[in-house]
């Protein structure tokens, strides 16, 4: 978090302590943001194939997504633009 001033304020600042300016509040997630990023049932219904199906073309490495830990999370950008090739 960086004050107008240009001064470098930490999390827990309220008060800029160069210039006294309120320090900005940190932006609350988006759920634009939040809705780009898919589950496996949700990335089945945006394509609108079968669970089975997407099971299939992730053990085939044929669809773009990412693990996190034993999850998979689709990037609906990246979906999109995987059906569009
Ligand atoms: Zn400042």
């Amino acid at each position: 978090m960086t004050c107008k001033c240009g001064i470098d304020l930490t999390p827990k600042a309220k008060f800029c302590p160069e210039c006294g300016t309120p320090a900005p509040k940190p932006e609350p997630l988006k759920e634009s943001k939040i809705e780009e990023i898919l589950t496996t049932y949700e990335a089945a219904e945006f394509l609108k194939i079968s669970r089975w199906k997407i099971y299939d073309l992730i053990r085939k490495k044929q669809i773009p997504f990412k693990e996190v830990g034993t999850q998979k999370r689709f990037v609906k950008a990246r979906l999109i633009e995987w059906m569009q090739v």
